[in-house]
C-alpha cells in the first residue's frame, strides 16, 4: 500500500511562507478529517532552548499548524509535551511555543497527568503510562523536528512521541532497554499504542552533529507531512544522507504491519528528496550497540561516554536528576557543587546520553576518549 509523503520547500522562518508551506504539505498528504474534533499537536520540546538553536520545533511552524487545524474545522486545538527534564514552564516559554499557543487561541495541556493504556500488539511493552491528553484527543499530530540523535542516530516523527511519556518516567525506559535495538522496539511499541494520525515535520532548519540537544542548526528548507510517520521518517533520513536501516526504531517498525512494509511503498509528492539532499550532513558517529554486559574497559573503548566541562557547567543539576543509572553525583564535599564538579560512575552508566540531551549549557560531550584540555 502506497504511503504519501509531501515535501514543500520553505526557505526560512517567515510566518506567511511557513503557513503556505504547512497548508500545501498537509493538503497534499491528506490531513485527517477534524471537523468538530479535538486535535492535539505534539511539538518537540526537548529542553530550555531558543527557537534558533534548532532544539525544539519552531514556534512559527506551531502557529501555522494551529491555524491549519482551525481552518479544517477543528473544534479545539491542544498543544503539549513533556520535556526530558522539566523545570517549571521554562522550556515552554524559552522555545516560544507556549506564547505561540496562547496567542493563536489554542490550549496548553499538561502532560504530567498520565493514564495507563493496554498495548496488546507491543513486542516488548504491553502497557504504557502516557499523557492523558494524548489518548483523549480525537486526533494526535506529531509536530516534529528533523534532528540527529546521539543514541538513535536520528529523531523525527516517531521518536518525537516519546515525549508523551510523562516526565521522569522516560529515563526508566532507558534503564529497561539500554540496548539501541531494544529501545527502538520500545519506541515502535509506543507508536502503536498512541495511534498518531498525522505527522508534520519542521525541516526548515534541522540539527546536525551531536543532537538532539547540543548539535548545530543546519538549513534544509522544507516542511514534510504524511499520514504514515515511518514513511515520513525514512524519507527525511534520505534528505540528510542517513541510511534508515541504521535507525533501530525505523527498521523495527517496517515489520509491524501498521505502517509501510518497505521503502518501495513510499510515494513522495512535491519536491524530490534528491533536490534537498545534504551530502556533508554531520552524522552521529556509529558505534556498536552493546551497552550492558560488556567489560567496562572495552565498553569505554568502543562506546561513547559523557564527559563534563567544569568551565561550562552551571551546576543546574538536570543531568544528575535525569540519569537513569544514578551514575552522576556532585563530587566530593558540600562545596563541590559550587565548584561544578560532576562525578561519573562509568561502570553503572548505560550510555543513554539523557544527561547530554538535557544539559542547558552544552557542558557535556559524548566521546570514546576524554577530550583534551584541563576542564574535562
Ligand atoms: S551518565 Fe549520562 S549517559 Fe550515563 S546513564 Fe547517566 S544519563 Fe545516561
Ligand atoms: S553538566 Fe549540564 S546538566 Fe549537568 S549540572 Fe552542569 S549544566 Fe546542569
Amino acid at each position: 500500500m502506497k504511503a504519501h509523503v509531501s515535501i514543500v520547500r520553505c526557505p526560512e522562518y517567515e510566518l506567511s511562507a511557513v503557513e503556505a508551506a504547512v497548508r500545501q504539505a498537509c493538503d497534499a498528504a491528506g490531513f485527517p478529517e477534524v471537523k468538530g474534533k479535538t486535535v492535539l499537536l505534539k511539538p518537540n520540546i526537548l529542553k530550555v532552548a531558543e527557537p534558533d538553536s534548532a532544539v525544539c520545533t519552531h514556534p512559527l511552524v506551531l502557529r501555522a499548524a494551529i491555524r491549519y487545524a482551525r481552518s479544517q474545522g477543528a473544534a479545539r486545538v491542544l498543544v503539549g509535551d513533556s520535556p526530558g527534564f522539566q523545570a517549571g514552564n521554562s522550556a515552554f516559554r524559552k522555545s516560544g511555543l507556549l506564547d505561540a499557543t496562547l496567542e493563536e487561541g489554542a490550549e496548553w495541556v499538561d502532560f504530567s497527568d498520565g493514564i495507563q493504556v493496554e498495548n496488546p500488539e507491543g513486542k516488548l511493552v504491553k502497557n504504557f503510562t502516557v499523557a492523558r491528553a494524548a489518548m483523549e484527543a480525537d486526533v494526535l499530530v506529531s509536530l516534529c523536528k528533523l534532528k540527529n540523535h546521539s543514541l538513535m542516530y536520528y529523531t523525527g516523527a516517531m521518536k518525537n512521541l516519546f515525549g508523551c511519556i510523562p516526565g521522569l518516567q522516560k529515563p526508566q525506559f532507558h534503564m529497561r532497554f539500554p540496548d539501541r535495538s531494544h529501545f527502538g522496539q520500545m519506541l515502535t511499541d509506543l507508536n502503536l499504542a498512541l495511534k498518531c494520525e498525522f505527522s508534520l515535520m519542521d525541516a526548515i532548519v534541522g540539527m546536525e552533529g551531536p543532537g538532539p540537544g547540543s548539535g548545530f542548526p543546519r538549513k534544509i528548507g522544507a516542511i514534510l507531512a504524511s499520514r504514515d510517520p515511518l514513511a515520513l521518517d525514512r524519507t527525511a533520513c534520505g534528505i540528510i544522507g542517513l541510511d534508515p536501516r541504521l535507525v533501530a526504531n525505523l527498521e523495527d517498525a517496517l515489520g509491524r504491519g501498521a505502517w509501510i512494509g518497505s521503502d518501495a511503498e513510499i510515494e513522495v509528492l512535491g519536491t524530490k528528496v534528491e533536490e534537498l539532499r545534504i551530502d556533508d550532513w554531520k552524522q552521529v558517529p556509529r558505534e556498536i550497540s552493546t551497552r550492558r554486559g560488556f567489560p567496562p574497559a572495552l565498553r569505554n573503548l568502543f562506546v561513547g561516554r559523557p564527559f563534563f566541562s567544569r568551565k561550562a557547567c552551571s551546576a543546574c543539576g538536570a543531568c544528575v536528576a535525569i540519569c537513569p543509572g544514578k551514575s552522576l553525583t556532585f563530587a566530593g564535599d558540600p562545596k563541590a557543587r559550587a565548584k561544578k564538579r560532576i562525578k561519573v560512575d562509568y561502570e553503572t552508566c548505560i550510555r543513554c546520553y539523557c544527561c547530554h540531551e538535557v544539559c542547558p549549557e552544552d557542558a557535556i560531550v559524548v566521546r570514546r576518549m576524554r577530550p583534551v584540555g584541563g576542564e574535562w
